[in-house]
């Protein structure tokens, strides 16, 4: 294979000095200054020789480098902020033809067309060779993980190329929820949206020391790689209703939730859903199994096809 090492650079400390690169606290930005460990954070991506990816918010491009120098054979980063284009460009120079750099916003951004379409492997094969890496502030970052779950269970947006593997940094508390398991006190809705659809591997705590400037909460690396097979399976819109409900009332029992998601007249539908499950109403929602989430969505669904207008209830606005 030939040489995908990148020839001698400046540092990223003196990339930042160079071009001027100030992190704005406004904008919540932290940069990773040592490529030891942004070597660390992107082994946890698994092996990239060969793969391509999409780096959300690459900064002053430590992170960059580091999927660089891993052998990537194509690397496309999308960066919002304008200031860093030119030392991305010079970085894509310095990586021949390997980086593309988009200004864009990863909100707004179509992955589908930027990758070429070869790289689709079906659903039920091992994932594809394209990765998607980033350390995004935290207001994106949580955000946009929703976003991109709901684009899993449908198999669109970066999942039209298969079981897509994501890298991705998050506030050490949204790390833990993401993990957490049954009975766990993190255990929350995050929880069950995430392991119903992906194996979740908490990878690592970032130390805050590690970051220019020092963020002031904790900062973990998360990995998912997405399910063959959903352990809920039933639309995305649908199990969210289900296990917000549950959770909204988090400390009382599970019967609060779901009550909630039923017309107060309507108290049958509840008992329904019990009697259905054979769930003990009594149970606290974060002692809930992902299987008896799984029974309590199917028969909240059975509901909702019998009655017209059930999954439209809205109990906040009565
Ligand atoms: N990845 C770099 C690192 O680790 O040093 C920078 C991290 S900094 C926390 C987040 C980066 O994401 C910033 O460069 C910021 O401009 C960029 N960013 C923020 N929101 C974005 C968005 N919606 N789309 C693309 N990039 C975004």
């Amino acid at each position: 294979m030939a040489n995908l090492r990148l020839p001698p650079l400046p540092t990223i400390r003196d990339i930042i000095r160079l071009y001027g690169l100030r992190a704005e606290r406004q904008l919540s930005q932290n940069f990773l200054l040592d490529l030891k460990l942004t070597d660390k954070i992107v082994r946890q991506a698994g092996k990239l020789a060969g793969a391509h990816v999409c780096e959300v918010g690459p900064g002053p491009g430590g992170i960059t480098r580091s999927i660089l120098n891993q052998g990537a054979v194509s690397l496309t980063v999308v960066e919002k902020d304008r200031r860093f284009l030119p030392s991305l460009q010079m970085l894509s120079e310095a990586a021949e033809e390997r980086l593309k750099v988009i200004h864009g916003d990863i909100l707004k951004f179509n992955m589908e067309e930027a990758f070429p379409t070869d790289l689709k492997r079906d659903w039920q094969e091992d994932p594809p060779g394209f990765h998607i890496i980033g350390n995004l502030p935290f207001n994106v970052s949580t955000p946009l993980i929703i976003r991109w779950l709901e684009a899993l269970s449908n198999h669109s947006g970066p999942f039209i190329f298969g079981r897509t593997r994501m890298l991705l940094t998050f506030q050490k508390e949204v790390a833990e929820r993401l993990v957490a398991p049954v009975k766990d006190p993190q255990r929350s809705r995050l929880s069950i949206m995430a392991q119903h659809l992906c194996e979740v591997k908490h990878c690592f705590t970032i130390p805050g020391a590690a970051f220019v400037p020092k963020p002031d909460v904790d900062v973990s690396v998360v990995h998912f790689t997405p399910l063959k097979e959903p352990l809920i399976d039933l639309p995305f819109k649908l199990v969210e209703k289900v296990v917000r409900s549950v959770f909204h009332f988090r400390r009382k029992y599970c019967r609060r939730g779901v009550e909630s998601l039923f017309p107060l007249e309507r108290p049958d539908l509840t008992d329904e859903v019990f009697q259905k499950t054979d769930i003990d109403p009594m149970r606290r929602p974060m002692t809930l199994t992902m299987e008896e989430f799984n029974l309590i969505c199917h028969a909240y669904n059975n509901i909702c096809l019998r009655i017209p207008g059930i999954q439209e209830y809205n109990y906040r606005l009565h």
